[in-house]
């Protein structure tokens, strides 16, 4: 069952075998299996169950229904803007759909550096087939590539950079285009999609517009949680609710989780809850073409540029560039200036393309509750990585040049229009500093990272916390490092693994 927690008796108590804190990627999948397995299984959700008829494609509705903040979290120097959803099936509601493993040079960095022995491989790679097959992972065929798409490709073809064909999970996909708004036509093999169903069947039980406050323990020992009954898109606490319950599993996500975990004062000797925080940050640059790009139109990225990518431990190709498509709100938004300057670019909107040039992240972000329901995530980017944010715009300027735009739109403070080729390199000299440029982060991760030394990490290669018995982590903060490259699939994939080994444990 699905309850919307407004219409619940305020000041309620559950009972239940396994309490889900979160029901994106990584909740949903415990969620499920646990259930499936026999358990009597609630989740709390604090955004709503939203179905595809009720996504209506327009940004001002949807925009504050799917993420958090109405998508203007920022950290706390204001540098960088977290997307991160809510809603029944978390971010993947909204999110674009890209399906990706992670590079094997990584998952066997991670097991030997961090003593993630039962990860090996074989066993991520045994994880990713079910999570593929489950969600209905295909390659998006190249007849489905628009032309934003395209002029990346001619990009790479034109400069001889490395590119290629992504893959994703949709199925019965119409092209319209408004993925990040949530899919009208429930073509995305969704967490909500996929496992909700699964889920209900099994007889789990959702309880939307409750947020966990704060986890309960006892002699060592998980004993339930706190969750307040919220209402509204800048949520007023409208009651509260208990939860009795021997195990819980928290997947608020990687900023939720460090944030839940450290108000509940959960015991971790290593410090490491809240302090490794990665966010893939990323920048954007704009080409302004003579034909109509109509970004907007067709699937939004279905090519990458991995040229500027190696993902071994060390290397200093650390970005993934793909096509950006932002909706008009959004592109306004992120267009700095003012009046007929800020005009006249709009007025080639359908003109635009935009790439994005992601960071593969090495500064290590901090987590903490702000009050009971707030968080604040301070993560001001090192050297190297303000170096290499700079590469990218650099890097997206020359694509774009390349695939025959007449002119370049760099969204420093200082707005910086390129007529000339020779003028990209240049674009390495832009300080990244909060006064310059915005950047903006669509994948949290790394915050309660996976170890199995428990005097350094807080919890096993399980999932398992190290130091709280009946406590599971399961969602993109168990990731040691950046992963450089869309999470999702691996998001899915430590589900399985986390809800098999939770079951398991009895
Ligand atoms: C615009 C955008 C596009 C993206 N595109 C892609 C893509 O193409 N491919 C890809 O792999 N990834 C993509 N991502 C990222 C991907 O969606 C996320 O990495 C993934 O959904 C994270 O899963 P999760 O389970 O860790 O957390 P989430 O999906 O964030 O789910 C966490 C859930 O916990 C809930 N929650 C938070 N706090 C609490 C609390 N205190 N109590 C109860 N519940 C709580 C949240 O409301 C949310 O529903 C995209 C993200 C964005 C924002
Ligand atoms: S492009 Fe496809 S998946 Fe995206 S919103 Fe449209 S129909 Fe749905």
């Amino acid at each position: 069952m699905i309850h919307d927690a407004r219409s619940l008796r305020p000041g309620g108590r559950l009972r239940c075998d396994l309490c889900v804190i979160g029901s994106g990627p990584g909740g949903a999948t415990v969620a499920t299996l646990a259930a499936e397995a026999g358990l009597k299984v609630v989740v709390l959700e604090p955004g709503a169950f939203i179905t595809p008829g009720q996504m209506t494609q327009r940004e001002e509705q949807m925009l504050p229904r799917l993420l958090w903040q109405a998508g203007a979290r920022m950290t706390r120097d204001h540098g960088t803007r977290i997307h991160q959803g809510k809603g029944v099936g978390g971010s993947s509601l909204h999110n674009l759909n890209l399906c990706k493993r992670i590079d094997p040079v990584l998952l066997e960095h991670w097991r030997t550096t961090r003593g993630l022995e039962p990860l090996t491989t074989a066993a991520w790679a045994a994880l990713y087939t079910e999570v593929e097959a489950l969600l209905s992972v295909s390659t998006v065929p190249e007849s489905a590539w628009n032309r934003h798409n395209q002029i990346l490709r001619d990009g790479c073809a034109a400069l001889g950079w490395r590119g290629g064909g992504l893959a994703h999970n949709r199925t019965g996909c119409l092209g319209s285009g408004f993925c990040e708004l949530g899919c009208a036509f429930d073509a995305k093999n969704n967490a909500a999609k996929v496992l909700v169903p699964r889920l209900v069947r099994a007889g789990g039980t959702i309880v939307t517009h409750a947020q966990a406050v704060r986890l309960v323990t006892a002699g060592g020992r998980v004993r339930g949680v706190e969750a307040v009954l919220v209402d509204g898109d800048d949520p007023q606490r409208i009651g509260r609710l208990e939860i009795e319950a021997p195990r819980v599993c928290v997947s608020a996500s990687a900023t939720g989780t460090p944030a839940l975990l450290l108000r509940s004062g959960v015991l971790d000797p290593g410090g490491e809850t809240g302090r490794r925080l990665r966010l893939h940050p990323a920048v954007v640059v704009a080409g302004d073409f003579d034909t109509p790009v109509r970004a907007w139109e067709g699937i939004p990225q279905t090519y990458e540029c991995s040229e500027h990518l190696d993902l071994t431990p060390g290397s200093d190709r650390r970005l993934w560039i793909v096509p950006a498509f932002g909706h008009p709100m959004g592109v306004a938004t992120m267009l700095p200036g003012h009046g007929p300057v800020h005009a006249e670019l709009m007025g080639r909107f359908a003109h635009m393309a935009v790439l994005v040039a992601m960071l593969h992240d090495e500064t290590a972000g901090v987590v903490e509750p702000d009050g009971e329901l707030g968080l604040s995530v301070d993560y001001r980017p090192i050297a190297a990585d303000r170096r290499a944010l700079a590469e990218g715009l650099k890097h997206c300027a020359r694509l774009l040049f390349a695939a025959g735009a007449r002119r370049v739109v760099v969204p420093t403070y200082d707005l910086r229009i390129l007529t000339r080729p020779e003028e990209v390199d240049g674009l390495v000299e832009v300080a990244i500093r909060p006064d310059t440029i915005s950047l903006s982060a669509v994948h949290p991760m790394g915050s309660v990272p996976m170890g199995g030394d428990p005097r350094h990490s807080a919890v096993d290669a399980f999932g398992r916390h190290h130091h709280v018995a009946g406590l599971w982590i399961s969602d993109g903060s168990l990731f040691p490092t950046s992963i450089g490259g869309p999470p999702q699939l691996s998001i899915y994939a430590l589900g399985l693994h986390v809800g098999r080994a939770l079951v398991a444990a009895g």
